[in-house]
């Protein structure tokens, strides 16, 4: 079967076009027990957007930091139980923030009608209930968590996704202000993850026309913020890059990434290495892989005075690299795009160790 995705409901986009929250909202309140649970970056605490989130007496505000730890099952569990012994079912949930908060309002959104820990959901089709309605507002640019249909979570044994139809989000505003405060570094490391995801979509055997559309302007829009003329972080590049981020996204719901990925996703999860920074310290080396797109890489990393540590593998032991190579091998549908459907014959746990000492 061809692949039957689920898009976003619906998009605004624009800048300012975050004012519109309370009047898409509005709509959704009805009944007398209506409220809506805010769940923000505590990056925004005390800024001038928190005075501007439409929240009503009756609705619960939650910042959340997610430089502590990448969400966790725990974490969305307990928001879900707090909550609803707290005030019962909200009409909805609003995650404003990076692709972690964007994760945690997705998340929660489908625990709240889920019964038991969401660890028992991590993975494909695995949930059994419609979430209740979730909106997100992206304030950094990249992941393409804003249209993705995963929910990433780390749980005490698997760091997996809560993936289905139904973990979509019903609306987005892109709202390019909102991005404008990301610091430098995050800014490109967020940035090259759609870079990558753009890349990888294209470099193999499940690229087709409607996937490649969406890559070719997103790939468009990143060189012209992070490689030509008028390159940089500056308020035209901000409404680039927010849909850059999107249709990075959509391009690889449409067909995989690869090797990068596969190789990133090991160091998340064996020592804890953010997702977008662990892409760019392992994209760097696959040259053979991906010619054209490392060398680009490579000139946005010189002309944005980016340093990217080398040699780091020296430090790691054997079984460091080893779980890494377990974590990378075990995600055959990357492999497969990449490499082939025989990737099994060329692609070996040594030969993955070996990727993984070039860093
Ligand atoms: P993030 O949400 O982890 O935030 C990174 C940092 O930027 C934080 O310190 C945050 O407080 C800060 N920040 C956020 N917005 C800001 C702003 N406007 N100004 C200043 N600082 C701001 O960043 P991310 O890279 O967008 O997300 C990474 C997360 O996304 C990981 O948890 C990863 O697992 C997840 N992810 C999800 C998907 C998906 O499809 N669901 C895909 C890739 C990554
Ligand atoms: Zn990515």
């Amino acid at each position: 079967m061809h692949k039957n995705f689920k898009n976003i409901d619906k998009v605004v986009y624009g800048r300012g076009s975050f004012n519109n929250l309370d009047v898409i909202l509005a709509e959704r309140r009805t009944g007398t027990d209506a409220f809506f649970v805010f769940l923000v970056d505590n990056y925004f605490k005390g800024k001038d957007l928190e005075k501007r989130i439409p929240v009503k007496p009756e609705d619960v505000l939650m910042f959340i930091d997610v430089d502590v730890n990448e969400p966790t099952t725990e974490q969305i569990d307990n928001i879900r139980d707090t909550i609803l012994n707290a005030k019962g079912l909200p009409s909805g949930v609003v995650g404003i923030g990076g692709g972690s908060i964007l994760d945690i309002a997705k998340a929660s959104s489908l625990m709240f009608t889920n019964e038991g820990s969401s660890t028992l959901y991590q993975g494909l089709n695995l949930i059994k209930k419609p979430g209740i309605y979730h909106l997100g507002v992206p304030t950094i640019s990249g992941t393409g968590a804003e249209c993705s249909m995963t929910a990433v979570l780390t749980g005490p044994v698997k760091k997996l996704g809560l993936k289905c139809d139904w973990t979509v989000f019903n609306q987005i505003i892109l709202d390019p202000d909102l991005i404008a405060t990301v610091p430098r570094d995050w800014w490109f490391y967020t940035g090259m993850d759609t870079f990558i995801h753009c890349i990888e979509s294209e470099n193999g055997t499940l690229n087709n026309t409607f996937s490649h559309a969406y890559a070719e302007q997103a790939l468009k829009l990143c060189k012209d913020i992070f490689l030509n003329e008028g390159c940089g972080q500056n308020a035209q590049n901000d409404e680039k890059l927010m849909v850059a981020s999107l249709m990075g996204g959509l391009s690889l719901t449409y067909s995989e990434v690869g090797v990068c990925h596969a190789l990133s996703y090991g160091l998340s999860k064996i020592l804890g290495t953010r997702h977008c920074y662990a892409n760019c310290l392992a994209f760097y080396h696959l040259e053979d892989y991906y010619p054209e797109g490392v060398k680009e890489f490579k000139k946005m990393i010189a002309l944005h005075n980016i340093t990217l540590p080398q040699l780091i593998s020296k430090d790691w032991t054997e079984k460091q690299l080893t779980e890494m190579a377990e974590v990378a091998y075990s995600l055959p549908h990357m492999w497969i795009h990449a490499i082939g459907s025989e990737w099994k014959q060329k692609i070996t746990i040594d030969i993955i160790k070996n990727l993984y000492k070039r860093l």
